[in-house]
Protein backbone atom coordinates (compact mmCIF):
# COMPACT_ATOMS: atom_id res chain seq x y z
CA UNK A 1 0.00 0.00 0.00
CA UNK A 2 1.17 3.24 -0.90
CA UNK A 3 2.00 5.43 2.12
CA UNK A 4 3.71 8.39 0.62
CA UNK A 5 1.64 11.19 -1.53
CA UNK A 6 3.48 13.95 -3.90
CA UNK A 7 2.50 17.87 -3.25
CA UNK A 8 3.26 20.48 -5.35
CA UNK A 9 4.68 23.80 -4.62
CA UNK A 10 1.05 25.22 -4.97
CA UNK A 11 -0.13 24.55 -1.44
CA UNK A 12 0.28 28.34 0.22
CA UNK A 13 1.40 26.77 3.80
CA UNK A 14 4.84 27.32 4.62
CA UNK A 15 6.49 23.36 4.48
CA UNK A 16 10.36 22.22 4.99
CA UNK A 17 11.91 19.17 3.76
CA UNK A 18 12.60 17.04 6.87
CA UNK A 19 15.97 16.48 5.75
CA UNK A 20 17.46 19.28 4.59
CA UNK A 21 15.09 21.85 5.70
CA UNK A 22 14.68 23.48 2.21
CA UNK A 23 11.11 24.73 1.70
CA UNK A 24 9.20 24.71 -1.13
CA UNK A 25 9.89 27.62 -3.06
CA UNK A 26 13.61 26.21 -2.98
CA UNK A 27 12.38 22.66 -4.86
CA UNK A 28 10.35 21.13 -7.15
CA UNK A 29 8.22 19.36 -5.14
CA UNK A 30 7.58 17.27 -1.99
CA UNK A 31 6.60 13.83 -0.87
CA UNK A 32 4.72 13.44 1.80
CA UNK A 33 4.37 10.35 4.34
CA UNK A 34 0.93 9.38 6.49
CA UNK A 35 2.87 11.46 9.37
CA UNK A 36 3.09 14.85 7.97
CA UNK A 37 7.00 14.25 7.18
CA UNK A 38 8.44 15.79 4.18
CA UNK A 39 10.92 15.07 1.62
CA UNK A 40 12.18 17.08 -1.40
CA UNK A 41 12.95 15.43 -4.30
CA UNK A 42 16.20 16.02 -3.63
CA UNK A 43 16.71 14.01 -0.90
CA UNK A 44 14.28 11.17 -2.23
CA UNK A 45 17.09 11.42 -5.01
CA UNK A 46 19.86 10.76 -2.65
CA UNK A 47 18.21 8.56 -0.28
CA UNK A 48 17.49 5.94 -2.78
CA UNK A 49 20.83 6.38 -4.00
CA UNK A 50 22.00 5.50 -0.59
CA UNK A 51 19.85 2.37 -0.78
CA UNK A 52 20.71 0.51 -3.52
CA UNK A 53 24.30 1.22 -2.33
CA UNK A 54 23.59 -0.80 0.40
CA UNK A 55 20.99 -3.31 0.29
CA UNK A 56 21.54 -6.40 0.68
CA UNK A 57 21.51 -8.31 -2.93
CA UNK A 58 18.37 -9.35 -4.29
CA UNK A 59 19.64 -12.13 -5.92
CA UNK A 60 20.42 -13.92 -2.44
CA UNK A 61 24.05 -14.38 -3.72
CA UNK A 62 25.24 -16.10 -0.53
CA UNK A 63 22.72 -19.36 -0.98
CA UNK A 64 24.13 -21.50 -3.40
CA UNK A 65 22.60 -24.66 -4.08
CA UNK A 66 25.09 -27.64 -3.78
CA UNK A 67 23.72 -29.26 -6.71
CA UNK A 68 24.49 -26.51 -9.07
CA UNK A 69 28.18 -26.38 -7.95
CA UNK A 70 30.15 -27.64 -10.64
CA UNK A 71 32.34 -30.72 -10.01
CA UNK A 72 35.84 -30.15 -11.02
CA UNK A 73 35.79 -32.55 -13.97
CA UNK A 74 33.14 -30.80 -15.14
CA UNK A 75 35.16 -27.23 -14.79
CA UNK A 76 38.15 -29.13 -16.77
CA UNK A 77 36.46 -30.32 -19.25
CA UNK A 78 34.43 -26.83 -19.26
CA UNK A 79 38.25 -25.57 -20.08
CA UNK A 80 39.21 -28.01 -22.72
CA UNK A 81 36.76 -26.49 -24.69
CA UNK A 82 38.61 -23.30 -25.07
CA UNK A 83 42.13 -23.79 -23.68
CA UNK A 84 44.39 -25.93 -25.69
CA UNK A 85 46.75 -27.86 -22.96
CA UNK A 86 47.76 -26.84 -19.67
CA UNK A 87 46.17 -29.92 -17.91
CA UNK A 88 48.09 -29.19 -14.79
CA UNK A 89 46.92 -25.18 -14.39
CA UNK A 90 43.21 -26.42 -15.49
CA UNK A 91 43.15 -29.04 -12.76
CA UNK A 92 44.22 -27.24 -9.59
CA UNK A 93 42.08 -24.15 -10.64
CA UNK A 94 39.10 -26.23 -10.99
CA UNK A 95 39.48 -28.34 -7.67
CA UNK A 96 40.62 -24.66 -6.10
CA UNK A 97 37.53 -23.10 -7.67
CA UNK A 98 35.56 -26.34 -6.53
CA UNK A 99 36.40 -25.99 -2.76
CA UNK A 100 36.39 -22.39 -2.87
CA UNK A 101 32.28 -22.85 -3.47
CA UNK A 102 32.46 -25.11 -0.85
CA UNK A 103 33.45 -22.96 1.39
CA UNK A 104 30.89 -20.21 0.62
CA UNK A 105 28.51 -23.01 1.45
CA UNK A 106 30.08 -24.52 4.57
CA UNK A 107 28.05 -23.64 7.88
CA UNK A 108 29.68 -23.41 11.02
CA UNK A 109 29.57 -26.62 12.45
CA UNK A 110 30.82 -27.36 16.63
CA UNK A 111 33.67 -29.76 14.52
CA UNK A 112 35.77 -26.13 14.50
CA UNK A 113 36.79 -27.16 11.00
CA UNK A 114 37.24 -24.18 8.76
CA UNK A 115 37.35 -24.30 5.23
CA UNK A 116 40.49 -21.79 4.22
CA UNK A 117 40.72 -19.80 1.45
CA UNK A 118 42.44 -21.61 -1.34
CA UNK A 119 43.99 -18.52 -3.98
CA UNK A 120 46.16 -19.74 -6.69
CA UNK A 121 49.34 -18.13 -8.07
CA UNK A 122 49.83 -19.68 -11.61
CA UNK A 123 53.36 -19.00 -13.27
CA UNK A 124 53.78 -19.27 -16.98
CA UNK A 125 55.21 -17.57 -20.01
CA UNK A 126 53.56 -14.53 -21.43
CA UNK A 127 51.01 -15.49 -23.75
CA UNK A 128 50.10 -19.56 -22.72
CA UNK A 129 47.19 -19.04 -21.48
CA UNK A 130 47.19 -17.69 -18.35
CA UNK A 131 44.15 -15.13 -18.06
CA UNK A 132 42.27 -16.87 -21.17
CA UNK A 133 42.24 -19.71 -17.78
CA UNK A 134 41.00 -17.04 -15.43
CA UNK A 135 38.30 -15.42 -18.14
CA UNK A 136 37.17 -18.92 -18.82
CA UNK A 137 36.80 -20.06 -15.75
CA UNK A 138 34.49 -17.47 -14.85
CA UNK A 139 32.37 -17.79 -17.49
CA UNK A 140 31.49 -20.61 -15.92
CA UNK A 141 30.74 -19.56 -12.56
CA UNK A 142 28.66 -16.58 -12.74
CA UNK A 143 30.38 -15.18 -9.84
CA UNK A 144 31.45 -11.52 -10.57
CA UNK A 145 34.80 -11.65 -11.89
CA UNK A 146 37.27 -8.91 -12.63
CA UNK A 147 41.42 -8.84 -14.13
CA UNK A 148 43.67 -6.20 -12.92
CA UNK A 149 47.10 -5.66 -13.63
CA UNK A 150 49.34 -5.60 -10.92
CA UNK A 151 51.85 -3.37 -12.65
CA UNK A 152 49.63 0.04 -12.18
CA UNK A 153 49.69 -0.67 -8.71
CA UNK A 154 51.67 1.65 -6.34
CA UNK A 155 51.29 1.81 -1.99
CA UNK A 156 48.66 4.74 -1.14
CA UNK A 157 49.98 8.06 -2.02
CA UNK A 158 52.21 7.65 -5.03
CA UNK A 159 51.67 7.57 -8.35
CA UNK A 160 49.58 5.03 -9.69
CA UNK A 161 46.23 2.94 -8.87
CA UNK A 162 46.33 2.29 -4.73
CA UNK A 163 46.07 -1.20 -3.70
CA UNK A 164 41.59 -0.70 -2.89
CA UNK A 165 40.85 -0.22 -6.70
CA UNK A 166 41.32 -3.68 -7.29
CA UNK A 167 37.63 -3.99 -5.16
CA UNK A 168 36.68 -0.80 -7.14
CA UNK A 169 36.57 -3.13 -10.23
CA UNK A 170 35.20 -6.34 -8.31
CA UNK A 171 32.11 -3.49 -7.47
CA UNK A 172 31.61 -2.00 -10.26
CA UNK A 173 30.98 -5.83 -12.64
CA UNK A 174 28.80 -7.23 -9.34
CA UNK A 175 26.77 -4.12 -10.13
CA UNK A 176 27.63 -2.64 -6.55
CA UNK A 177 26.21 -5.19 -5.28
CA UNK A 178 28.19 -5.96 -2.04
CA UNK A 179 26.78 -8.91 -1.15
CA UNK A 180 27.65 -10.52 -4.65
CA UNK A 181 31.30 -9.06 -5.30
CA UNK A 182 32.81 -10.26 -1.52
CA UNK A 183 32.21 -13.98 -3.40
CA UNK A 184 33.88 -13.07 -6.51
CA UNK A 185 37.30 -14.02 -8.45
CA UNK A 186 40.06 -11.31 -8.76
CA UNK A 187 42.75 -12.31 -11.50
CA UNK A 188 45.90 -10.18 -10.64
CA UNK A 189 48.01 -10.54 -13.98
CA UNK A 190 51.51 -9.81 -13.44
CA UNK A 191 52.16 -10.49 -10.13
CA UNK A 192 55.63 -10.83 -10.72
CA UNK A 193 56.10 -6.99 -11.82
CA UNK A 194 55.95 -6.42 -7.69
CA UNK A 195 58.79 -8.26 -6.89
CA UNK A 196 61.11 -7.12 -4.44
CA UNK A 197 64.24 -6.09 -6.65
CA UNK A 198 66.96 -8.15 -5.45
CA UNK A 199 66.63 -11.02 -2.89
CA UNK A 200 67.45 -8.26 0.02
CA UNK A 201 64.83 -6.30 1.84
CA UNK A 202 65.65 -2.90 0.50
CA UNK A 203 66.71 0.11 2.35
CA UNK A 204 65.44 2.47 0.47
CA UNK A 205 62.05 3.13 -0.26
CA UNK A 206 60.49 0.44 -3.29
CA UNK A 207 57.43 2.11 -3.92
CA UNK A 208 55.88 -0.15 -6.57
CA UNK A 209 57.64 -3.66 -4.90
CA UNK A 210 57.18 -4.76 -1.11
CA UNK A 211 55.03 -1.57 0.07
CA UNK A 212 52.23 -3.17 -2.74
CA UNK A 213 52.60 -6.67 -1.54
CA UNK A 214 52.12 -5.60 1.97
CA UNK A 215 49.21 -3.87 0.82
CA UNK A 216 47.85 -7.08 -1.43
CA UNK A 217 48.41 -9.25 1.47
CA UNK A 218 45.60 -6.99 3.40
CA UNK A 219 43.35 -7.80 1.08
CA UNK A 220 44.67 -11.93 0.36
CA UNK A 221 44.06 -12.46 4.05
CA UNK A 222 41.00 -11.58 4.51
CA UNK A 223 39.69 -8.15 5.89
CA UNK A 224 37.09 -5.31 6.21
CA UNK A 225 38.53 -2.91 3.21
CA UNK A 226 37.05 0.39 2.12
CA UNK A 227 37.09 1.03 -1.46
CA UNK A 228 36.15 4.63 -3.25
CA UNK A 229 33.02 3.35 -5.39
CA UNK A 230 34.37 5.19 -8.76
CA UNK A 231 38.19 3.75 -7.73
CA UNK A 232 41.45 6.47 -8.08
CA UNK A 233 41.68 10.30 -6.46
CA UNK A 234 40.04 11.94 -8.80
CA UNK A 235 36.61 11.97 -6.28
CA UNK A 236 37.72 12.82 -3.00
CA UNK A 237 34.43 13.22 -1.47
CA UNK A 238 32.93 9.76 -2.27
CA UNK A 239 31.60 7.90 0.01
CA UNK A 240 33.57 4.53 0.94
CA UNK A 241 32.32 0.91 0.52
CA UNK A 242 32.78 -1.89 3.16
CA UNK A 243 34.45 -5.04 1.69
CA UNK A 244 35.53 -7.93 3.40
CA UNK A 245 37.47 -9.92 1.49
CA UNK A 246 37.18 -12.67 3.19
CA UNK A 247 35.59 -14.69 0.54
CA UNK A 248 36.77 -13.36 -2.52
CA UNK A 249 38.79 -15.68 -4.71
CA UNK A 250 42.56 -14.63 -6.14
CA UNK A 251 44.26 -15.69 -8.70
CA UNK A 252 47.31 -14.35 -9.74
CA UNK A 253 49.42 -14.79 -12.75
CA UNK A 254 53.10 -14.22 -13.89
CA UNK A 255 55.83 -14.83 -16.01
CA UNK A 256 58.55 -14.78 -13.53
CA UNK A 257 61.11 -13.85 -15.89
CA UNK A 258 64.42 -15.76 -15.06
CA UNK A 259 62.53 -18.09 -12.41
CA UNK A 260 63.94 -21.19 -14.27
CA UNK A 261 67.19 -20.14 -13.05
CA UNK A 262 66.34 -20.06 -9.41
CA UNK A 263 64.62 -23.14 -9.86
CA UNK A 264 67.63 -24.99 -11.54
CA UNK A 265 70.04 -23.93 -8.67
CA UNK A 266 67.43 -24.96 -6.16
CA UNK A 267 67.23 -28.41 -7.82
CA UNK A 268 71.38 -28.52 -8.21
CA UNK A 269 71.90 -27.63 -4.62
CA UNK A 270 69.15 -30.13 -3.41
CA UNK A 271 71.07 -32.83 -5.49
CA UNK A 272 74.32 -32.37 -5.42
CA UNK A 273 73.11 -32.36 -1.40
CA UNK A 274 72.04 -36.01 -1.54
CA UNK A 275 74.67 -36.48 -3.72
CA UNK A 276 72.11 -38.35 -6.62
CA UNK A 277 72.98 -38.35 -10.17
CA UNK A 278 70.48 -40.27 -10.54
CA UNK A 279 68.00 -37.12 -9.66
CA UNK A 280 69.72 -34.65 -11.97
CA UNK A 281 69.21 -36.80 -14.88
CA UNK A 282 65.76 -37.20 -14.52
CA UNK A 283 64.97 -33.40 -14.87
CA UNK A 284 63.52 -31.91 -18.11
CA UNK A 285 65.56 -29.00 -18.91
CA UNK A 286 62.78 -27.83 -21.61
CA UNK A 287 60.23 -27.37 -18.64
CA UNK A 288 61.96 -25.70 -15.89
CA UNK A 289 58.52 -24.35 -14.70
CA UNK A 290 57.07 -27.79 -13.63
CA UNK A 291 59.73 -28.01 -10.60
CA UNK A 292 58.48 -24.91 -9.02
CA UNK A 293 58.24 -24.38 -5.43
CA UNK A 294 57.04 -21.44 -3.21
CA UNK A 295 60.70 -21.35 -2.12
CA UNK A 296 61.71 -20.06 -5.97
CA UNK A 297 58.92 -17.07 -5.32
CA UNK A 298 60.65 -15.96 -2.67
CA UNK A 299 64.05 -16.16 -4.41
CA UNK A 300 62.46 -14.24 -7.22
CA UNK A 301 60.98 -11.51 -4.50
CA UNK A 302 57.68 -11.98 -3.09
CA UNK A 303 57.27 -11.92 0.42
CA UNK A 304 57.00 -14.91 2.54
CA UNK A 305 53.96 -13.89 3.58
CA UNK A 306 52.13 -13.28 0.38
CA UNK A 307 53.18 -16.98 -0.69
CA UNK A 308 51.73 -18.36 2.17
CA UNK A 309 48.46 -16.56 1.46
CA UNK A 310 48.40 -18.47 -2.20
CA UNK A 311 48.94 -21.66 -1.10
CA UNK A 312 48.34 -23.56 -4.44
CA UNK A 313 51.05 -22.97 -7.42
CA UNK A 314 50.72 -24.46 -10.11
CA UNK A 315 52.44 -23.41 -14.00
CA UNK A 316 51.68 -23.22 -17.37
CA UNK A 317 53.88 -25.53 -20.35
CA UNK A 318 55.63 -23.56 -23.04
CA UNK A 319 53.46 -24.04 -26.16
CA UNK A 320 55.05 -26.11 -28.51
CA UNK A 321 54.00 -26.05 -32.51
CA UNK A 322 51.67 -28.88 -31.90
CA UNK A 323 50.18 -26.62 -29.15
CA UNK A 324 50.25 -23.57 -31.33
CA UNK A 325 48.29 -25.46 -34.66
CA UNK A 326 45.85 -26.94 -32.14
CA UNK A 327 45.17 -23.22 -30.72
CA UNK A 328 44.27 -22.00 -34.38
CA UNK A 329 41.57 -24.62 -34.86
CA UNK A 330 40.57 -26.28 -32.32
CA UNK A 331 38.98 -24.34 -29.44
CA UNK A 332 35.31 -23.09 -29.35
CA UNK A 333 36.43 -19.47 -30.77
CA UNK A 334 39.68 -20.60 -32.38
CA UNK A 335 40.77 -18.07 -34.50
CA UNK A 336 40.64 -19.63 -37.54
CA UNK A 337 36.50 -20.39 -36.61
CA UNK A 338 36.48 -16.73 -36.18
CA UNK A 339 37.26 -15.64 -39.72
CA UNK A 340 35.05 -18.64 -40.87
CA UNK A 341 32.48 -17.36 -39.01
CA UNK A 342 33.37 -13.72 -40.68
CA UNK A 343 32.87 -14.67 -44.24
CA UNK A 344 29.92 -17.31 -44.15
CA UNK A 345 27.90 -13.90 -42.72
CA UNK A 346 29.12 -13.05 -46.33
CA UNK A 347 27.69 -16.36 -47.59
CA UNK A 348 31.36 -17.13 -48.50
CA UNK A 349 33.01 -20.46 -47.31
CA UNK A 350 36.59 -19.55 -46.49
CA UNK A 351 39.13 -22.52 -46.59
CA UNK A 352 43.06 -22.72 -44.74
CA UNK A 353 44.98 -25.40 -46.64
CA UNK A 354 47.39 -26.81 -44.32
CA UNK A 355 50.24 -25.68 -44.87
CA UNK A 356 49.43 -22.45 -44.56
CA UNK A 357 48.17 -23.25 -41.12
CA UNK A 358 52.10 -24.88 -40.36
CA UNK A 359 53.47 -21.42 -41.91
CA UNK A 360 51.38 -19.60 -39.65
CA UNK A 361 52.81 -21.57 -36.15
CA UNK A 362 56.55 -20.92 -38.11
CA UNK A 363 55.79 -17.63 -38.39
CA UNK A 364 54.39 -16.88 -35.24
CA UNK A 365 57.92 -18.97 -33.69
CA UNK A 366 60.18 -16.91 -35.51
CA UNK A 367 59.06 -14.02 -34.18
CA UNK A 368 58.36 -15.04 -30.78
CA UNK A 369 54.89 -14.13 -30.65
CA UNK A 370 53.78 -17.03 -29.44
CA UNK A 371 49.99 -17.66 -29.23
CA UNK A 372 49.27 -13.79 -29.10
CA UNK A 373 51.01 -14.00 -32.65
CA UNK A 374 48.72 -16.33 -34.06
CA UNK A 375 46.13 -13.80 -34.55
CA UNK A 376 47.84 -10.67 -35.87
CA UNK A 377 49.76 -13.04 -38.82
CA UNK A 378 46.60 -14.58 -40.13
CA UNK A 379 45.44 -10.65 -39.88
CA UNK A 380 48.13 -9.74 -42.46
CA UNK A 381 47.61 -12.60 -44.64
CA UNK A 382 43.57 -12.55 -45.01
CA UNK A 383 43.13 -8.42 -44.78
CA UNK A 384 43.26 -7.86 -48.21
CA UNK A 385 40.80 -10.40 -48.69
CA UNK A 386 38.57 -9.01 -46.45
CA UNK A 387 38.49 -6.12 -47.79
CA UNK A 388 37.47 -6.91 -51.45
CA UNK A 389 35.49 -10.31 -50.86
CA UNK A 390 32.30 -8.65 -49.86
CA UNK A 391 31.67 -7.04 -52.93
CA UNK A 392 33.22 -9.75 -55.23
CA UNK A 393 31.09 -12.38 -56.89
CA UNK A 394 32.95 -15.02 -55.89
CA UNK A 395 31.32 -17.31 -53.10
CA UNK A 396 34.83 -19.27 -52.28
CA UNK A 397 38.14 -18.26 -50.83
CA UNK A 398 40.66 -20.74 -50.92
CA UNK A 399 44.13 -19.70 -49.12
CA UNK A 400 47.61 -21.50 -50.38
CA UNK A 401 51.09 -21.35 -49.62
CA UNK A 402 52.43 -19.36 -52.01
CA UNK A 403 49.38 -16.67 -51.34
CA UNK A 404 50.02 -16.76 -47.63
CA UNK A 405 53.63 -16.05 -47.83
CA UNK A 406 53.71 -13.07 -50.38
CA UNK A 407 50.97 -11.38 -47.91
CA UNK A 408 53.70 -11.94 -44.82
CA UNK A 409 56.63 -10.98 -46.67
CA UNK A 410 55.50 -7.16 -47.66
CA UNK A 411 54.19 -6.98 -44.37
CA UNK A 412 56.00 -4.79 -41.87
CA UNK A 413 57.13 -6.90 -39.49
CA UNK A 414 57.47 -4.56 -36.90
CA UNK A 415 53.84 -4.19 -36.72
CA UNK A 416 53.22 -7.82 -36.42
CA UNK A 417 55.26 -7.67 -33.22
CA UNK A 418 53.73 -5.19 -31.00
CA UNK A 419 50.30 -6.69 -32.30
P1 LIG B 1 49.01 -14.95 -20.65
O1 LIG B 1 47.97 -14.43 -19.72
O2 LIG B 1 49.56 -16.27 -20.21
O3 LIG B 1 50.10 -13.97 -20.96
P2 LIG B 1 46.83 -15.10 -22.51
O4 LIG B 1 45.93 -16.03 -21.79
O5 LIG B 1 46.47 -13.66 -22.49
O6 LIG B 1 48.33 -15.26 -22.04
O7 LIG B 1 46.98 -15.59 -24.02
C1 LIG B 1 46.98 -14.72 -25.12
C2 LIG B 1 46.14 -15.28 -26.25
O8 LIG B 1 46.78 -16.42 -26.81
C3 LIG B 1 44.79 -15.79 -25.77
O9 LIG B 1 43.80 -14.80 -25.88
C4 LIG B 1 44.50 -16.93 -26.72
O10 LIG B 1 43.95 -16.45 -27.91
C5 LIG B 1 45.86 -17.49 -27.02
N1 LIG B 1 46.23 -18.61 -26.16
C6 LIG B 1 47.29 -18.62 -25.30
N2 LIG B 1 47.40 -19.81 -24.70
C7 LIG B 1 46.40 -20.57 -25.16
C8 LIG B 1 45.98 -21.92 -24.90
N3 LIG B 1 46.65 -22.71 -24.05
N4 LIG B 1 44.88 -22.37 -25.55
C9 LIG B 1 44.20 -21.57 -26.41
N5 LIG B 1 44.56 -20.32 -26.71
C10 LIG B 1 45.63 -19.81 -26.09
Amino acid sequence: MRRLYIIFNMAKTTKNCSFCGRTETQIDFFIMGQNGAHICNECALQAAEIVKENSVSKTNALKIKKEDVPKPVEIKEFLDQYVIGQNEAKKYLSVAVYNHYKRLMQEKTSDDVEIEKSNIIMVGYTGTGKTLLARTIAKKLHVPFTIVDATVLTEAGYVGEDIESILTRLLQVADYDVKAAERGIVFIDEIDKIARKGDNPSITRDVSGEGVQQGLLKLLEGSVVLVPPQGGRKHPDQKMIAVNTQNILFICGGAFDGIEKKIASRLNTRVVGYNSIMEIEHIDKSNMLQYIAPQDLKSFGLIPEIIGRLPILTYLEPLDRAALKRILTEPKNSIIKQYDKLFKMDQIELIFEDEVLDYIVDKAIEFKLGARGLRSITETIIMDKMYEMPTSQEKKLVIDIDYAKSKIEKANINKLKIA
